[in-house]
């Protein structure tokens, strides 16, 4: 990827058919030998900090006997806990900003996998389906909701188990449809929520489509800082890409070196992300800010070692930046 001297400067390529031109910047030399790509460059400790309170929980209750009452209450706990995370996060961030938006959702991407395993157990241990009124009552309430989207994101399943959250306690609150039916079936409906992020998260080259698709959400999410206003418009991506200078990582770089190992470490010393410029519509006003991309670097790597063996072509990236 260019050779030393280039690693300053700014270029542009291209990027294949129907994307935009990317302009790359290389960055190297000054780095200290930290892996910052696989994290969020502000407020990863925060991600770090849900994250043990979210296992704390979900191992306490994956230690148990899984009843469906309690569980309900777990989870509908943890639901409500992430949600009052905001305001810590507030603290530092400014909610609505592509920071806090990038904590959020992956303290989200967090909750969609534990929830995934631990009601995933629960299903295991209650193969039948509790199908009484109450059940009934929810799947009336249920099947005039929006779909998720097909490449369902953290933040996505957790809005959707809010929402279902808030149709049950609605049934739970009228008394003869206050039945077991309505929480098993809450229950259920998560776990189906959660195995349809798994699908799309199954591998790398997935999490990658993913995190790009994340950044297109982020778009419709962002909240002028300026102005008060909801969405921006990118009008500018760029890919960045930052070299680890350690002795081990600057031998690596050679691109005469093709043995296997040097390969593998030439692709971790790499850190890549994508840095956004983003106006607002309403008062124009314009701002940076970047997303790491760790899994792009995780693609690469499971492409090298046949992990992988072709990466499909993400569908419908960078139609709305105009070309
Ligand atoms: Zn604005």
């Amino acid at each position: 990827m260019g050779s030393r001297s280039e690693r300053r400067g700014v270029r542009r390529i291209a990027q294949g058919a129907g994307m935009a031109l990317l302009a790359m910047i290389l960055v190297a030399g000054t780095i200290q030998a930290i892996d910052p790509g696989d994290q969020l460059h502000q407020g990863q400790d925060l991600v770090d900090h849900a994250t043990l309170a979210i296992d704390g929980v979900v191992d306490r209750v994956s230690a148990g006997p899984l009843e469906r009452d309690p569980l309900y209450a777990e989870v509908r706990g943890l639901l409500h806990w992430v949600a009052e995370f905001d305001s810590t996060i507030a603290e530092r961030y400014r909610l609505g900003s592509a920071e806090a938006i990038l904590i959020t959702d992956g303290i989200a991407d967090t909750l969609a996998t534990r929830l995934h395993d631990l009601l995933g157990q629960y299903v295991e241990a209650h193969p039948e389906e509790i199908l009484d009124r109450g059940r009934e009552a929810l799947e009336i309430a249920l099947v005039r909701m929006e779909l998720p989207p097909g490449r369902l994101l953290g933040f996505h399943l957790l809005n959707m188990a809010r929402l279902y959250g808030m149709q049950a306690d609605t049934i739970l609150s009228v008394p003869e449809l206050a039945l077991p039916g309505v929480k098993d079936g809450f229950l259920r409906h998560v776990w189906d929520l959660s195995q349809v992020y798994a699908q799309v998260h199954s591998d790398p080259a997935q999490n990658y489509f993913c995190r790009l698709s994340q950044e297109d959400w982020m778009a419709s999410r962002i909240v002028c800082a300026h102005c008060g206003h909801r969405g921006v418009d990118y009008t500018n991506q760029m890919t960045g890409i930052r070299e680890d200078s350690t002795e081990a990582c600057i031998e690596a770089m050679d691109m005469t070196r093709t043995d296997p190992e040097v390969v593998l470490q030439r692709i971790d010393c790499r850190h890549w992300g994508h840095i956004f410029t983003a106006t607002c519509p309403e008062c124009g006003e314009e701002f940076k800010f970047s997303v790491p991309l760790p899994y792009y670097r995780k693609m690469q790597r499971a492409l090298a070692t046949g992990a992988l063996e072709t990466v499909p072509l993400p569908e419908d990236r960078y139609l709305h930046l105009g070309e």
